[in-house]
């Protein structure tokens, strides 16, 4: 039936078959815009078109004008949606019949898990055990097959590529896909169709999918707008790469930012962070908490920890935004209550 995300919302998504069939499930090929606008069709009506909001205590705070792009109120709680959607619904017809398999330590599988269900595709997703529960439930209630790994002694990558070859499923990668990256991008892309050209891009950094999506935006809807990437202080292996020119592996690194625990950059990501990303920077944990109180004391809004760095970014000044017209990508909400509970009680 190639219909695409759009059983979701029958009355109001458009037609999607033209779409799905243009597109090549094959994702190594290195996105462009084309990619970006293409995925803004697909997942027109399926995924939220998340709020943009400010707040006057922040831009004090900062000295700037602050955009607050809040994907946090994305369905499944995070912008991993968009991806997922995209990735899914791009997949020609035999594929998606035999069913799909991420790996992930939450958001990825959460947004594979539901937009696989809208899709009526089988979807089995590999957690780390440790993994926050609500996330594991979340993904169960999705209705996807959750097996579990040890992500401090076991190679996810290869055993989701073992159990994929298996089982003949079509594996879905977090970030370094093309329909990822280019569904990741529709975030940034919403936010300048909605502020027109800004400044300063924040954006939040694990294995590059949105940061890479969000640099691409930038190029083509508000060139010359710098785009940062944020990442953990305890896991800088962007900041790294950067600087060097390759793609620098770490150990797994321990913060609380759990979305962006990756040890690398992509093939796809790194090349479009390199050409098209002005800097990485980092901030501490403590920042992300203190992020975090002000988004539920001034927005009232729950953001999880990895959802603060970019906002962390301008209040610690670890990016100067005075006098700047700044995006904030608020990247997820997903964070269980009593795990909530301590960050605010700290
Ligand atoms: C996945 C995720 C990130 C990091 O995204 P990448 O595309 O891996 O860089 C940041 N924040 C949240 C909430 C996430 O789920």
């Amino acid at each position: 039936m190639g219909a695409g995300c759009s059983r979701a919302v029958p009355d109001e998504a458009p037609t999607m078959t033209a779409i799905v069939n243009a597109g090549s499930s094959s994702g190594t090929r290195l996105p462009t815009f084309a990619d970006v606008a293409t995925a803004r069709e697909r997942i027109a009506g399926i995924a939220h078109r998340t709020p943009v909001l400010t707040s006057r205590f922040a831009d004090a705070r900062t000295g700037a004008t602050l955009h607050f792009k809040c994907e946090n109120l994305q369905r499944a709680g995070a912008f991993k949606f968009r991806g997922a959607c995209n990735a899914i619904a791009a997949l020609p017809e035999d594929a998606r019949r035999r069913g799909v398999m991420a790996y992930s330590s939450g958001n990825h599988a959460q947004a594979i898990a539901l937009a696989s269900r809208i899709e009526n595709v089988p979807a089995t997703i590999l957690m780390p055990a440790d993994a926050p529960a609500m996330k594991v439930a979340a993904t169960r209630g999705y209705g996807a097959d959750v097996i579990t790994y040890d992500r401090y002694s076991e190679d996810r990558e290869a055993l989701a590529n073992t159990v994929a070859t298996d089982r003949g499923l079509t594996l879905i990668p977090p970030y370094d896909h093309r329909d990822i990256i280019a569904g990741q991008g529709t975030a940034a892309a919403e936010l300048f169709a909605e502020t027109g050209p800004l400044d300063i891009l924040l954006v939040c950094l694990g294995g590059g999918g949105l940061l890479a999506g969000s640099a691409l935006a930038a190029s083509e809807l508000s060139p010359g707008c710098r785009v940062i990437g944020v990442e953990p202080e305890a896991g800088d292996d962007g900041r790294q790469s950067l600087a060097k020119g390759e793609v620098v592996r770490i150990d797994v690194p321990r913060s609380i930012a759990d979305g962006a625990l990756t040890t690398h950059l992509g093939d796809l990501t790194f090349p479009i962070i390199r050409d098209r990303v002005d800097s990485i920077v980092t901030v501490p944990d403590a920042a992300l908490v203190d992020a975090m109180r002000f988004f539920a004391e001034r927005m009232k809004m729950v953001v999880e920890p990895t959802g603060c760095l970019a906002a962390a970014a301008a209040f610690t000044g670890a990016v100067p935004c005075e006098g700047q017209r700044v995006g904030v990508i608020v990247s997820g909400g997903n964070v269980d209550v009593a795990s909530y509970a301590r960050f605010l009680a700290d």
